[in-house]
């Protein structure tokens, strides 16, 4: 895949880049790790105090940088200004918490003097420099949601960028040195997936997270394994989003549109198999397909537009493939289903009802507004065809009732259950899954401290 920014609006190709070659990595690899030397002794004061600069000249920028988004991987560009906000509050939450969250641990003073100990500590210090494998259908987040935490922890970034994004790849290294980071601290190597394999060798570079598709995760963790090196991974998802009679309908029905159809339903965590209970299926099946047809679709930098094009045309034909799948095996087309003529890689929301577990649709993750609709008799049906899934990333429960809360939380494979509304991460919050989700968590102290070097200091 070549490094450019074509628009997914139209498919024109606006700026092609070079990858960068064998010294120019080299020379970014030493740098890493000779400012890693001396940044991990720096005090978290000083790191805060330049994680709310970016933070505030990101915030400046969301204008600027909303638009490049936008031409990058097409979504609508009131979505793109929202993240670059939503990063900025996470920098901003990590700045406040790291020191808190990182501070040492002092063990119970009976298993100190059990140890022998006159004296026990937990303190986390940094790793060394971390690779960050990324993904293009939220530029910004996916990788803030690694760098301030990191940065915060005293760890220095390299940033693999997806291909089709290399403008916001840029721009988040310019923003952290903007910021007062020193050189080294952040940087983007320009580099195609197949460079990857040897970064990630490399001595110098200590861990690793990837945020993307299954095989990427798995080719990164293969290496990482060889390698002993630490790895969290945030795969796919196909999350469920049930609804049981309680419910309030209409509600789970307006925010089931949003949850399946935010960024062109290009998220991990989007709500994508919606398994409904009988009784309230039909009022559920009818109101949700009415949402689903009246969003607007059309030019992402229109201000109006709900849904733009998918970020590339492979996307768009991955998703015929499995609609056409759908149809042949028997599901009903409620809305959508059709490719629009004309230019750019659109796709309507849709959804499809009597999907079955023969269906490539119910097993693999569907990247793009096509949702599935299930009936369920009751919720121990609901959470077979739930967990009926390789996925196990977040999950979405409708009910007002508190012991099918309990059932749903001690039964649902994920990494997170949302009662009453759709899954969205918050910096205060664990984020990542199980199962084929992958493993690991980002966000929180959870996340600030996969990349630490935990470590026991022991007074004799
Ligand atoms: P990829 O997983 O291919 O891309 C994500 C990142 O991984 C990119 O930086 C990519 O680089 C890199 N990458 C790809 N293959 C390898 C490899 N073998 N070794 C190291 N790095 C690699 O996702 P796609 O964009 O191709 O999307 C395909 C599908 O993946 C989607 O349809 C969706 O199902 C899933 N996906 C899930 C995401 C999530 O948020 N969980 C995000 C994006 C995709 P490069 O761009 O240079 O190929």
């Amino acid at each position: 895949m070549p490094i450019a920014t074509v628009n997914p609006a139209n498919g024109e190709t606006l700026r092609t880049y070079e990858a960068m070659g064998e010294e120019e990595i080299e020379r970014r690899l030493q740098l890493a790790e000779a400012t890693f030397r001396t940044y991990r002794t720096t005090a978290f004061d000083e790191r805060a105090r330049l994680m709310h600069r970016a933070a505030d000249l990101l915030e400046a920028d969301r204008e600027e940088i909303g638009k490049v988004i936008t031409t990058e991987m097409g979504k609508p560009v009131k979505q793109a200004r929202a993240e670059a906000a939503k990063c900025a509050k996470a920098m901003r939450w990590y700045a406040d918490h790291a020191a808190e969250l990182l501070a040492d641990e002092e063990p119970a003073e009976a298993d100190v003097k059990d140890s022998g100990a006159s004296r026990a500590l937990v303190r986390y210090r940094p790793l060394g420099p971390v690779l960050a494998v990324m993904p293009w259908n939220f530029p910004l987040w996916q990788v803030i949601r690694f760098a301030a935490p990191a940065l915060m922890a005293g760890n220095v970034g390299l940033l693999k960028h997806a291909s089709n994004v290399p403008q916001t790849a840029l721009y988040l290294e310019d923003l952290f040195h903007r910021a007062g980071f020193p050189e080294g601290c952040f940087q983007t190597l320009l580099i195609g997936s197949a460079a990857v394999d040897d970064v990630l060798r490399d001595e110098r570079v200590r861990a690793a997270t990837l945020t993307g598709s299954e095989p990427a995760g798995r080719a990164v963790a293969s290496t990482a394994g060889e390698m002993i090196k630490k790895t969290v991974l945030e795969l796919g998802g196909s999350d469920p989003f049930v609804v049981m009679p309680s419910a309030d309908v209409d509600r789970a029905a307006e925010v089931a549109v949003t949850a399946r159809t935010q960024n062109a339903g290009q998220s991990c965590i989007a709500a994508k198999r919606f398994i409904v209970h009988a009784d309230v299926y039909d009022a559920f099946a009818a109101r949700f397909t009415e949402g689903m047809k009246a969003l607007r679709v059309g030019d992402p930098m229109d201000e109006e537009t709900e849904v733009g094009p998918l970020s590339s045309e492979q996307g768009v034909e991955d998703l015929v493939e499995l609609v056409d799948d759908a149809v042949r095996g028997g599901a009903e087309v409620l809305c959508g289903g059709e490719r629009p003529d004309g230019p750019g890689w659109y796709y309507p929301p849709t959804v499809l009802a009597d999907v079955t577990r023969e269906m490539r649709i119910h097993r693999e993750e569907a990247f793009g507004p096509v949702a599935t609709l299930y009936r369920a008799a009751d919720l121990d049906e609901a959470v077979l065809i739930a967990n009926d899934t390789d996925f196990g990333l977040s999950s979405n429960v409708w009910t007002r009732d508190d012991a099918d809360v309990e059932r749903f939380v001690r039964d649902l494979e994920a990494g997170g259950v949302y009662v009453n509304g759709m899954t969205a991460s918050h910096p205060a919050f664990p984020f990542g899954g199980v199962k084929r989700s992958g493993y690991g968590r980002e966000l929180s102290g959870h996340g600030i401290r996969e990349f630490c070097n935990i470590t026991t200091v022991w007074h004799g």
